[in-house]
């Protein structure tokens, strides 16, 4: 997941962190030691969950660290922290780039409130960027000389802001979410299972018949991605076959609908379906699969050949299990449901070209 951001030069730069940035953040923390210790202290385990759940953002300038922003899903908090100095307004680039990336990424979950937590001397950016002061918790009637004036740097997470995020949801997603509701779906279901929405794919290319030999859909990107992938399986004696691919907002309510009316409970429907909006069928990137050896969508595919050459292979094709045993979504083990990154493939690829050079 890549969060776009306008950058002022090409020597700003916005990413999200990996885990190898783990020790240039820690440091970038400490250097700033603003936590208040009844706010919320990052440890080292909690930023290592951060990373590994693609909820940190780093905003570089001439190579150099300028901006964090970090992202407290159950929260539905926002910390940021940037660098005290404000060298040629770089600072000041790289925090509205980063606070927008990061609404962005709050609202792909369907957060529709966000609370900021922020150093004194970053007030006044965050004036422009439409957030406003919490009430309550400082007089707010020096607000223009506490917000911007400042350089106290103890000042610590003493400004909570806070800004509506239901304008940047959008008109679909604010849909999405009253279908949700309309199934008894919580209104912070991405929040807590840690789900993003997805936009329906445009420009579907047709991926091949599925073993039931209905039509499938996928992104042009993941049909070549497959299709080599299968050729490549076809050649280690390995058969794979399609079960599903890309499916509409209103196929998945379809579906949770039908479950219900089946008798099955909300709850019973979401351990193995995600929610209208929320399933990665929705992009174009997602597969199931399956093989002879196993009926479709079964846990029994983990026992198969398929999947032991899945689990050896299907990464270097840029294709990922997205809901592996015991994940951080609480969906039920998938082993038959595989998406495609781009980013992976282009990863393995590389890394591929290092070690044969
Ligand atoms: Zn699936």
């Amino acid at each position: 997941m890549v969060y776009h951001a306008h950058m002022p030069t090409p020597e700003h730069q916005l990413r999200l962190a990996a885990v190898e940035d783990f020790d240039a953040i820690r440091a970038f923390v400490a250097d700033l030691q603003h936590v208040d210790a009844s706010d919320h202290p990052l440890h080292d385990a909690q930023l290592l969950d951060l990373l590994q759940q693609e909820c940190v953002l780093l905003a570089h300038c001439h190579d150099r660290l300028q901006a964090v922003a970090i992202v407290l899903l159950p929260e539905q908090q926002l910390l940021i922290r940037t660098r005290p100095d404000n060298a040629a307004g770089h600072t000041t680039a790289c925090l509205v780039a980063v606070v927008d990336a990061a609404e962005k990424m709050a609202s792909d979950y369907g957060v529709q409130q966000l609370q900021l937590l922020a150093t004194m001397q970053i007030g006044r950016c965050l004036l422009g960027s439409g957030y406003r002061y919490h009430a309550g918790h400082r007089a707010g009637h020096r607000l223009g000389q506490d917000a911007g004036n400042t350089t106290d740097r103890n000042a610590g997470y003493q400004q909570r802001w806070h800004k509506s995020l239901r304008p940047r949801l959008g008109s679909v997603r604010r849909q999405i979410l009253e279908h949700c509701q309309q199934l008894g779906i919580a209104v912070d279901y991405g929040i807590r299972r840690q789900l993003r929405m997805h936009r329906q794919a445009q420009n579907l290319v047709a991926l091949g018949t599925d073993c039931f030999g209905r039509e499938q859909l996928a992104t042009a990107a993941t049909v070549r991605a497959w299709q080599r992938m299968q050729h490549q399986a076809d050649r280690d004696g390995v058969s794979l076959q399609l079960v599903s691919a890309y499916r509409s907002h209103a196929y998945q309510y379809g579906l949770i609908r039908r479950k219900l009316d089946q008798g099955q409970t909300i709850e019973q429907v979401l351990r193995v379906s995600a929610a209208p909006g929320f399933s990665e069928h929705h992009s174009g990137r997602a597969l199931d699969l399956t093989s002879p050896e196993s009926a479709p969508l079964q846990q029994q595919f983990a026992t198969t050949q398929a999947f032991a050459w899945l689990l050896r292979n299907a990464a270097s094709f840029g294709f990922v299990q997205s809901y592996p045993e015991h994940n951080r979504h609480s969906i039920d083990w998938e082993p038959w449901h595989w998406c495609y990154h781009e980013t992976h493939r282009l990863r393995a690829a590389k890394s591929r070209a290092e070690s044969e050079s």
